[in-house]
């Protein structure tokens, strides 16, 4: 491989993108633009990886490996450099990928009358929030042919999921939310399984480096309870998609002191509120202020808000909120 194309590689795959890709996440900012953070390569208690993005390039002063994004995929997959290259151009396909899909689900949006309606009836309104959350819609039957137009080839949309093994698009008539590398996909009929990944871990927790700064964070299952309170004024929500959080989410919630307000469904089964209670329990294990929100029997936070509910009762609940 030619010196040229090493370097066309690295300039495509910005070392900070590859990184918090792979869930690092920078500490402390320092001058030049320059980041440190824990080490993702050995077992660091106070950050000392230092990450520059304008040189593209690493240095742990823990472990003394340093180097450019070619060297951090072999030290971090532990694998020899041609295996880097193979995982770093195939990560960049993927991403572009992901990218590209997420691009063409927003164009959509406003070309089908069913998809604003749902959003409409789910309380989904504010052009801002559409904006914000870059909230797309899968009609089906048209991504396909968008993307090998584009030239990615059907085996690449095969592997990512975005197209079944007969061919046909994999999410069709879904409300499309891009998260990190992944894409949710909401079914707007009731024939069809409602929720929707493609294959691959959900990520972390929704919007987190815009809600971390927060000392008062709220924490809902869905992305359809996240967008009513962040479209109502309280910006500092995220979602776990679903009521158990990964490792790499209560990671996450528990990377400062912080109180956390969890609003779960209150279903029928009571499986939310037994999985607020888990979860309040392990959060105050780890020194976190954990209150748990009651909603209205049979309401979970989009239900609230559609049927009327808005800032000052939801920040009642809050205050309400029990230990
Ligand atoms: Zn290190």
């Amino acid at each position: 491989m030619s010196r040229q194309t090493l370097d066309e590689l690295k300039q495509q795959i910005p070392l900070l993108d590859y990184l918090e890709a792979h869930h690092w996440r920078p500490v402390r900012r320092l001058s030049r633009g320059r980041w440190m953070g824990l080490c993702p390569l050995h077992d660091d208690h106070q950050p000392s990886f230092l990450m520059d993005p304008s040189k593209n390039l690493f240095y742990c002063y823990g472990c003394g490996r340093g180097g450019d994004v070619i060297r951090f995929a072999e030290l971090y997959h532990q694998v020899k450099f041609s295996q880097a290259l193979a995982l770093l151009r195939q990560w960049r396909g993927w991403a572009s990928l992901l990218h590209e899909t997420a691009s063409f689900y927003r164009m959509q949006l406003h070309r089908h009358a069913e998809a604003v309606a749902y959003l409409q009836q789910r309380g989904l309104r504010s052009p801002e929030l559409i904006e914000h959350m870059r909230i797309g819609y899968a009609p089906g039957g048209c991504l396909r042919g968008w993307l090998m137009q584009l030239g990615y080839p059907l085996p690449a949309l095969r592997q990512a999921g975005l197209v079944s093994a007969v061919g046909y698009d994999t999410y069709m008539h879904r409300i499309v939310f891009p998260l990190e590398g992944n894409l949710y996909g909401r079914s707007i009929s009731t024939s069809a399984p409602p929720h929707r990944f493609l294959p691959g871990a959900k990520g972390g927790l929704y919007a987190w480096e815009q809600v971390r700064q927060y000392q008062e964070v709220i924490l809902v299952e869905g992305l359809f309870d996240y967008a009513v309170l962040w479209q109502a004024g309280f910006h500092n929500v995220t979602c776990a998609m679903g009521n158990h959080l990964n490792a790499y989410q209560f990671g996450q919630l528990c990377d400062g002191t912080r109180t956390v307000y969890l609003a779960f469904d209150t279903d029928s089964n009571g499986s939310g509120q037994q999985a607020a209670q888990r979860l309040a329990c392990r959060l105050s294990e780890q020194g976190l202020d954990a209150r748990r929100v009651s909603l209205p029997d049979g309401d979970d936070p989009n239900s609230f808000f559609v049927q009327g509910g808005d800032y000052e009762q939801f920040q009642c609940l809050l205050e309400g909120a029990r230990g």
